[in-house]
């Protein structure tokens, strides 16, 4: 174990600064290699943005959060050896001119021989992408996602696919981006954590040792051997890592960059009655209505509706919609009455993940300084999968700073999966 001289009654190897699950896979990640860790997080419980709420027994994420099953991170996070992923049934349901496709789940020959061209192609275009190292990937040109779509004859349904999984209505995304979140999605499934999405986080915080996180303590400052807190004093460390979400890493160390956001607002809603329904994702191809993608959520785990009810989950990319306009929209969707549904939960999320524009690095440096590093998903992709790969590669940093060998499986991939 490491040790220091200068020792006061807060001290750690590594203090690092949130317990999102980008702060907590990083104390995983040193703690394994025998590196006293703390963790100072803001909240009153960690998690940050993968936070899920109870209400009269439903529970409800803050985020409309889509993992795949293929998220490699999944895997190599030490931690989360209990998590259970809950998939959506295959591929994803697509609502255009009142009918409903289902794309990314039939091989090229069942989709025309179910009468579709359209799904077709996508399922050949998305079978070839599922084929593709990552690095042939990143050798394309890069473009905005837009522009990539233009040149590909498949608009109608690619784009609301692609709308959710980069959770960007104007395809603003790097093209790269875009082709390796679709080629994730063929190769996994679109899943949700059992429980809620606070429940990767928990299992994270419950694996690391008792008192390894400090909740309720706000940072006010970084340097590479001392962070300062706003009312619990000071923490002498030989390195801090900066694991918050983009805005807060740029208060902190203003050196970095504030990135564009993309807003997402998350609406739930309880039905009267258990509303049957496949556990399909539902993509709305309808640019002119609000809604981007919709769930039973319940369908998919029920664990989040009690008995003889169930839970609608509905993410809209953008701020709140009109209530009714989102209910209207919903009964058209899911082919039923909705006026008996019960509005839980609107969560607005104005800054919910950074933007990914071209040209756009997805292995952003993640050591500052000898001392001083930062990870979150501003740090690589914007997911989950990107926020613990940026964690892993922090921690490698320190390590490698600290003199401290890693075995070559728990070095990052020089490009893992976005
Ligand atoms: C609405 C929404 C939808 C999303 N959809 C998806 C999706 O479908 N698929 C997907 O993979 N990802 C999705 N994401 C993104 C995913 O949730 C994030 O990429 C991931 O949770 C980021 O984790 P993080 O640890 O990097 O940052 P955060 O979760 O933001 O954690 C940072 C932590 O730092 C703390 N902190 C900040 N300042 C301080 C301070 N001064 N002192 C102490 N602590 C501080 C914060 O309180 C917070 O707990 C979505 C996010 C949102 C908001």
């Amino acid at each position: 174990m490491l040790t220091s001289s200068h020792r006061t009654a807060q001290h750690a190897d590594v203090v690092i600064v949130g317990a999102g699950v980008s702060g907590l896979a990083a104390a995983h990640h040193l703690i394994a290699a025998g590196v006293t860790v703390t963790v100072l997080e803001a909240a009153d419980d960690p998690g940050g943005r993968m936070a899920t709420e109870h209400v009269d027994g439903f529970r409800l994420d803050r985020i409309g959060q889509l993992l795949n099953t293929s998220y490699t991170e999944l895997d190599r996070t030490p931690g989360l050896a209990g998590l259970v992923l809950r998939p959506f049934a295959p591929g994803v349901l697509i609502h255009t001119d009142g009918r409903q496709l289902r794309a990314g789940a039939l091989t090229p020959a069942r989709a025309l021989a179910s009468g579709s061209f359209d799904q077709a192609r996508l399922s050949a275009y998305l079978g070839r992408l599922a084929a593709l190292p990552v690095d042939r990937v990143l050798a394309r040109p890069e473009r905005t996602a837009l522009a990539a779509l233009r040149s590909r004859a498949l608009g109608a349904t690619l784009r609301p696919l692609l709308t959710a999984l980069l959770r960007d209505p104007e395809l603003t995304t790097s093209s790269r981006v875009a082709d390796l979140a679709l080629r994730t999605f063929a190769r996994g499934r679109l899943a949700v954590p059992e429980g809620g999405a606070a429940t990767l986080p928990e299992l994270l915080a419950a694996a690391l040792p008792p008192g390894t996180v400090r909740t309720g303590v706000r940072v006010r400052s970084v340097a590479t051997k001392l962070v300062t807190t706003e009312e619990h004093g000071d923490f002498s460390c030989r390195s801090a890592v900066l694991a918050t979400g983009a805005r807060a890493a740029a208060e902190l160390l203003p050196g970095l960059r504030v990135p564009a956001f993309h807003e997402v607002t998350v609406i739930h809603h309880a039905t009267a009655a258990p509303l049957p329904w496949d556990g399909s994702l539902l993509l709305d191809g309808d640019p002119r209505w609000p809604v981007a993608h919709t769930a039973v959520m319940s369908a998919v785990d029920p664990t989040r509706a009690p008995a003889g009810r169930s839970l609608v989950t509905t993410t809209v990319l953008g701020p709140p919609p009109p209530a009714r306009t989102v209910a209207s929209r919903l009964a058209r969707l899911y082919g039923t009455g909705t006026r008996d549904w019960e509005l839980l939960a609107v969560h607005h999320a104005p800054e919910a993940v950074p933007a990914m524009p071209p040209p756009y690095d997805l292995r952003r440096p993640v050591r500052v300084l000898a001392g001083l590093y930062v990870c979150g998903d501003h740090r690589d992709s914007n997911t989950v999968q990107g926020a613990l790969h940026s964690a892993r590669r922090a921690a490698t940093a320190v390590l490698r700073d600290f003199g401290i060998r890693l075995p070559a499986s728990a070095e990052p991939a020089v490009r893992a999966v976005a």
